[in-house]
């Protein structure tokens, strides 16, 4: 069942989303060559609970930090740990925080220091596929007309679509129904409706779209160690444009 949410729960998270949005906002600012992916933990883990939010991720099923941190090659599910990130690498920061009872989710990939362009142009196209999926994130259209936006965007650039991990519906818990792949053919699935409430996360390979689980259970890797973006927001969907929950609230439509 797909829940849809009344505007008092959608009020309670759109301030989870904000939380989440001021924690990417600010490791933002500390991403650069040098600092640990702990580090990074460490500062999103203290802000998070300052704002009177948990870290959702952290002991979820067992994950040991706040945040999943994935560099290069790994797709999703790193582990924050000792290793300094370095001149010309990317990073997918994911964070979840509960908040009030209620979940926000958001992913982005950044560029530490200088990076190639073929990296820049992978993380600009899995940011741009989130938002051609968004313009069917509407009333009147089907689940599918998303993913297959999503696809169709990314594929004409050569990149390809992650199939193991899809994003998902989110409210009192962080995974609800429906799954949303990144991929396959319009017109089919549920119907969207005012009041669901989607985290919808493209996760892009520069290279083949199969991937695979590292010896630490967790972290996702691309099976041939090319690079892999990720982008994800909390949206509502309305009975017009959708809403960015996870978005700054300054920019925010509503
Ligand atoms: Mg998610």
């Amino acid at each position: 069942m797909i829940c849809i949410r009344s505007q008092r729960e959608i009020d309670t998270m759109f301030e989870a989303g904000q939380i989440v949005a001021k924690t990417h906002e600010l490791l933002k600012t500390a991403i650069k060559p040098g600092i640990t992916t702990k580090e990074l933990d460490q500062i999103a883990e203290l802000f998070i609970r300052e704002q009177g939010a948990i870290p959702a991720f952290k002991g979820y099923g067992g994950f040991p930090a706040s945040i999943c941190t994935s560099t290069n090659h790994e797709v999703v599910h790193g582990i924050p740990g000792s290793n300094k990130l370095l001149d010309g690498d990317i990073i997918s920061i994911d964070i979840g925080v509960q908040y009030k009872g209620y979940f926000g989710d958001a992913a982005k990939t950044h560029g530490v220091g200088q990076i190639s362009r073929n990296a820049r142009l992978l993380i600009d196209v899995t940011r741009e596929s989130f938002y051609e999926g968004l313009k069917r994130a509407k009333e009147g259209f089907r689940l599918s007309d998303i993913s297959h936006a999503i696809q169709s965007y990314a594929e004409k650039y050569g990149f390809s679509i992650v199939r193991n991990y899809v994003g998902h519906g989110i409210g009192t818990k962080m995974h609800e129904e429906p799954q949303i792949p990144n991929f396959g053919r319009p017109g089919k699935g549920p119907r969207l409706k005012a009041g669901m409430v989607l985290a919808i996360e493209p996760m892009i390979n520069a290279g083949v779209h199969e991937v695979e689980v590292m010896p630490d259970n967790w972290t996702v890797s691309t099976l041939d160690r090319q690079n892999s973006a990720h982008y994800e927001h909390t949206v509502v969907i309305t009975g017009s444009e959708p809403v960015l929950l996870t978005q700054l609230k300054s920019s925010v439509k509503r």
